[in-house]
């Protein structure tokens, strides 16, 4: 059998990351991946937005990942010629209790370390977005959009010059804790099995699966998958708006909100619909409820407008109703198997936060 440092399960953005945070220390990676390339999955069913940090539980690993990671991503972005832009966004309200709600989340983001947060009138609102209908508004001028799968190519080609390889069509089907390290038993055309020293389950939907069939990994320290599906409509023509405009959020989400790409395409949602099993088809008919959401703030939207986009699932650990669940990271320490780092739960803001969660899982990894 042969025998590796390291192996991350899954190419999705924040394995990648992990991939090039291991590498540039100087570990052995492999990363094995299921499908044929990087990013196939929640990498690139996503919003491809840059969150300030502004809404998570101060203290919690989302929002300080998210502020430690923003900064980071900018910095990187720049560095590599990855296209983004910091667009900024604002977070309307349309009547008086939503007025009064704005103040709160600016106190949440300024405790998270979100920088230059500022309550805004309807007129200036309206006056740095003409097509907007609001009673107040927030700007948060650190958030952005990033071209998400230019960021993973980057952090492949950095991974993979520091010596990681990628392995494609390479499913990981098993393990086993054994006195020696974590055995991997891998499908896929050429099947192999590995023995590795640290391994990072970074499979995002996945990952719970994975982590069950891990023999030796105490299944009660594994958490049920739950599935929250994100619908995209998209719009016809230039973007409406310069910025990224946002609802006051709701329960399991952000609202259905209007993001811009680096083409000036808008897009509109994610909203939330609970699902079973992993299915990516945009019900159509779900539009009727993004007329209505949009309205409220962008009256100017024409009936007939909105085209089904594309879906993306978050991974969720907590069921519908149940409150929100951070982003997790279990090590050693949590669990006791030497030399697993399980990742469950990255949802939103995980690419975002990608960078820093990186630095979180190569510090337990340990030298
Ligand atoms: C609707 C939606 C909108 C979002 N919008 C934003 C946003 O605007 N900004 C932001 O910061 N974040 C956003 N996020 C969150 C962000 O997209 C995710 O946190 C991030 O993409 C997770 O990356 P990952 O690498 O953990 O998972 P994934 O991208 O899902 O990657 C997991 C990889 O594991 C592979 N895999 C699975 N099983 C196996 C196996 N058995 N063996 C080998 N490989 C396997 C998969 O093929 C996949 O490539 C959004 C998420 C959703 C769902």
């Amino acid at each position: 059998m042969e025998t590796v440092d390291c192996v991350v399960i899954g190419a999705g953005v924040v394995g990648l990351a992990v991939a090039r945070a291991l590498a540039l220390a100087g570990r052995e990676v492999i990363v094995l991946e299921a499908a044929e390339g990087i990013g196939t999955e929640t990498s690139s069913r996503n919003s491809e937005v840059i969150h300030a940090g502004i809404y998570y539980p101060k203290g919690s690993l989302m929002a300080a990942t998210c502020v430690e990671g923003r900064r980071m991503l900018y910095a990187y972005c720049a560095e590599h010629g990855v296209p983004h832009r910091n667009c900024g966004k604002l977070i309307v309200a349309t009547n008086a209790a939503e007025s009064d709600l704005l103040l709160s989340i600016k106190g949440r983001a300024e405790a998270n370390g979100v920088e230059g947060m500022r309550l805004l009138s309807a007129a200036e609102a309206v006056a740095m977005e003409p097509n907007l209908q609001c009673t107040a508004a927030l700007l948060s001028p650190a958030t952005g959009i990033v071209d998400s799968h230019s960021y993973m190519l980057a952090l492949q080609g950095d991974a993979e010059a520091q010596g990681a390889m990628l392995a494609f069509h390479s499913p990981v089907n098993s393990g086993r804790v054994t006195d020696d390290g974590i055995e991997i038993e891998v499908g896929g055309t050429e099947p192999m099995a590995l023995r590795c020293r640290v391994v990072v389950n970074s499979a995002g939907l996945h990952a719970p699966a994975i982590a069950q069939k891990i023999a030796g990994m105490p299944s009660g320290r594994i958490p049920t998958a739950y599935y929250a599906k994100g619908n995209y409509f998209t719009l016809a023509g230039r973007s409406p708006f310069s910025r990224l405009i946002y609802p006051v959020p709701v329960p399991g989400g952000l609202g259905v909100h209007i993001t811009v790409d680096l083409g000036d395409q808008a897009k509109f949602g994610p909203d939330v619909e609970w699902i079973p099993s992993i299915d990516y088809n945009v019900d159509p008919h779900r539009a009727n409820k993004f007329y209505a959401a949009v309205r409220r703030y962008w009256p100017g939207l024409k009936d007939g407008a909105l085209q089904p986009g594309y879906a993306g699932i978050r991974p969720k650990i907590v069921p519908q109703g149940a409150p929100a669940q951070d982003f997790t990271i279990q090590g050693p320490a949590e669990h006791g198997v030497p030399g697993l780092i399980n990742l469950f739960g990255i949802e939103s803001p995980g690419l975002t936060a990608s960078l820093a969660l990186a630095e979180r899982v190569r510090a337990i990894a340990g030298p």
